[in-house]
């Protein structure tokens, strides 16, 4: 009983001590860096480059950022922000994350079962992941599962898919593959060569019914809006000047698609 009232007493007279101490000593919030905070998503997901909405806010009311870099934000907070900091916004081209990979398990051969842990980065340790083509996605959601706004879902024939509508483009996806098949391009871009294989064009189409096998074809039809990459059997779109989406329909594999 003694034992609990000095433990008791002690708590007490600790709390009091650190409340004190940090009335005392601690830094008093600052109200504009609060309502900037406010305005931000609160989805802490480093697309403004900062760390977290917090590190931006701060930034933000220390003149060392301008509004308009989160991507997650709701329509007119940044000009709302804008006018509370007295600065202009400077408006970020959106972007989103697309995964340039086709093999899904319909079209792309595996060079093994794998049995182990259910993530893309365990895979990779064990012979670099089943799949045949070392580009192939692995299909086991590691940019899933680090996505705060569920825009990536695996497929029912374990392909990673973005979806375009929920994508803020905060690059979060980018580094959580280890294969590198996700990159952030221009939301305003229709279509793209889902496919980073470079290798000759029967060789990868030995392994993957879908991948760009280098033929050309969208090259000869569009050659202001997709070029062939230099000494690799594969085409990629210029993303200042995208394609239309009905150049996808040159492309003999799909891989120049949606
Ligand atoms: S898909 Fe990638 S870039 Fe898009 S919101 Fe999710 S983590 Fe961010
Ligand atoms: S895109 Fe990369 S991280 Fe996502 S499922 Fe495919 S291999 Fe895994
Ligand atoms: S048409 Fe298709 S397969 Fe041929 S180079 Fe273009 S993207 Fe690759």
């Amino acid at each position: 009983m003694v034992t609990l009232v000095i433990i008791v007493v002690v708590g007490l007279l600790t709390g009091i001590a650190i409340a004190l101490v940090s009335r005392w000593f601690g830094v008093e919030p600052n109200p504009v860096e609060e309502e900037v905070r406010n305005l931000l998503s609160g989805a802490n997901c480093g697309g403004c480059g900062f760390p977290g909405c917090a590190g931006y806010a701060k930034a933000l009311v220390a003149g060392a950022a301008k509004p308009g870099a989160c991507s997650s934000q709701c329509a007119g907070a940044a000009e709302k922000m804008a006018k509370l900091l007295g600065v202009a916004v400077v408006h970020k081209e959106p972007k989103v994350a697309v995964v340039f990979c086709s093999g899904d398990d319909m079209k792309a051969t595996r060079q093994a079962l794998y049995n182990g842990i259910n993530d893309c980065r365990d895979a990779m340790i064990v012979a670099a992941g089943a799949k045949t083509c070392a580009y192939g996605c692995l299909g086991l959601g590691a940019c899933a599962r680090v996505c705060p706004f569920g825009a990536i879902e695996i497929n029912e024939h374990r392909l990673a898919v973005v979806h375009k509508e929920i994508c803020v483009g905060c690059g979060k996806c980018v580094g959580a593959c280890p294969k590198k098949l996700i990159k952030l391009v221009p939301k305003s871009a229709e279509i793209h060569v889902h496919c980073m294989n470079p290798v000759r064009g029967p060789e990868k189409f030995k392994a993957c019914k879908a991948a760009c096998i280098g033929c050309g074809k969208c090259v000869k039809t569009a050659p202001e809006h997709v070029k062939l990459v230099p000494g690799a059997a594969l085409a990629e779109v210029d993303y200042g000047n995208p394609p239309p989406e009905a150049l996808a329909e040159v492309c003999p594999t799909h891989a120049l698609r949606k």
